[in-house]
């Protein structure tokens, strides 16, 4: 069983083909730059003997249509595909979902309008989904599609959690409330954490902390996000690589009148230049790290302010979940850098949370724990697999509607 993954940006298609019966990966690959003059794609498939073989394509692609024509040659020539009959299902990831779904759907012309009539909500991402989805469905409009939401998980998260503190109008005419994002992320993990742990993930009390260059933090009780760091959009909670994560409101119109600067440009600010590049004028964690430990103060205050905005979030999870049985550390930062991890939980040992520093510092691909033997709360690394979740959740959403 076939299912392709497409995660479909303003300027690029990224996409994996897997192979459901065991989940291997058949191919995978990245077409950016399109629409300029130097597009790239870069392609990888498995050959019989199991080794990697790369295709490397460059020229204009003007638009998406021409994208995914290239993107279907391209699985043919190495071989993935030999027609996209082979496909049982195409699986999209969509950004916003809004209060319409909670779950992954099946793609027919009402989802896609409602999708369309979301954007507002997410004008740098969801056109560019369903740019992927329209184009998807010309190529292969055999093949059924399924849109998996980053917002789905997060459906669940009670009114209290949900709703801002402003007037109730804003929230019933424009849906101003949170919503929430990485939850295909937050999702998965959550479940291998289950899996790691050899219990149900209904009977666990999780906190997923997803940090990559854009990171979250979820509160999951039984299975169920009920309180996740993003909010309206993905720059509420954590600092992030440009994000700055929460601040007062009140500074953007402070910003506003003492600077003369626009609502745009004030939005830009706190969305592509704040953050970790903000702070300390790099927003790679690992060139951070470096530049710490060489000495630079402001890559450590990065550090600390991260770890120290990490922290409060465990603790506010912590008492809204009211026990804790695991902390889950994923994404790029999340999985690979120990310092950060070390960092988020010192001083934590009073709620059952510590880290052995030995542990810690092991590297895998795979799933590992890294709490002290006396610590009650496991602490775990578990990377993530966005790509993977969505092709599941395509092959379950297909066996409920087909
Ligand atoms: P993601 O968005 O999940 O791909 O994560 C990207 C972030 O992970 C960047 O800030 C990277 O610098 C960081 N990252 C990746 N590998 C490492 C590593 N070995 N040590 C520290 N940070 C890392």
């Amino acid at each position: 069983m076939k299912i392709l993954v497409i995660n479909s940006g303003s300027s690029s298609i990224k996409y994996q083909l897997f192979d459901m019966t065991d989940k291997t990966v058949l191919a995978s690959g990245l077409l950016q730059q399109i629409g300029e003059s130097q597009s790239r794609l870069t392609h990888h498939t498995r050959n019989p003997r199991g080794e990697l073989e790369e295709i490397v394509e460059t020229g204009h692609i003007a638009n998406h249509r021409q994208g995914f024509q290239l993107i279907g040659i391209v699985l043919q020539k190495s071989g993935a595909i030999d027609d996209t009959a082979e496909l049982s299902g195409i699986g999209h990831r969509v950004v916003h979902g809004g209060e319409e779904f909670h779950e992954p759907t099946l793609i027919n012309q009402k989802v896609i309008d409602t999708i369309r009539r979301l954007i507002p909500l997410a004008p740098l991402h969801n056109p560019a989904n369903l740019l992927g989805i329209e184009v998807a469905i010309e190529s292969a409009a055999a093949v059924p599609q399924v849109a998996v939401f980053d917002t789905a998980f997060h459906q669940s998260i009670p009114i209290h959690a949900f709703r801002y503190a402003i007037p109730q109008d804003l929230y019933e005419a424009h849906r101003v409330r949170r919503y929430g994002f990485h939850g295909t992320s937050h999702f998965y993990v959550a479940k291998q954490a289950a899996t790691f742990l050899n219990r149900s993930l209904k009977s666990l009390n999780l906190i997923t902390l997803h940090l990559g260059n854009g990171a979250s933090v979820a509160a999951v009780k039984d299975g169920k996000s009920i309180d996740t760091s993003m909010g309206m959009t993905p720059l509420e909670g954590l600092i992030m690589g440009t994000r700055s994560g929460d601040i007062d409101p009140a500074i953007i119109f402070y910003l506003g009148r003492q600077t003369g600067l626009g609502r745009d440009q004030v939005e830009s600010i706190l969305n592509k230049h704040s953050g970790l590049k903000g702070i300390c004028g790099v927003n790679d964690m690992r060139e951070i790290g470096e530049l710490a430990q060489a000495g630079n103060a402001q890559a450590r205050l990065a550090i600390e302010m991260v770890c120290y905005r990490i922290k409060k979030y465990i603790g506010a999870y912590y008492a809204v979940l009211g026990q804790l049985d695991a902390l889950v550390f994923t994404g790029g930062i999340g999985e690979n850098a120990s310092f950060i991890r070390a960092g988020s939980c010192q001083g934590l040992s009073h709620l059952g949370i510590e880290v052995d520093p030995e542990k810690n510092n092991i590297r895998s691909k795979a799933a590992f724990e890294i709490q002290s033997e006396d610590s009650p709360v496991n602490v775990l690394v578990i990377p993530t697999n966005e790509e993977l979740e969505i092709a599941e959740e395509t092959v379950a959403t297909l066996k409920r509607n087909l």
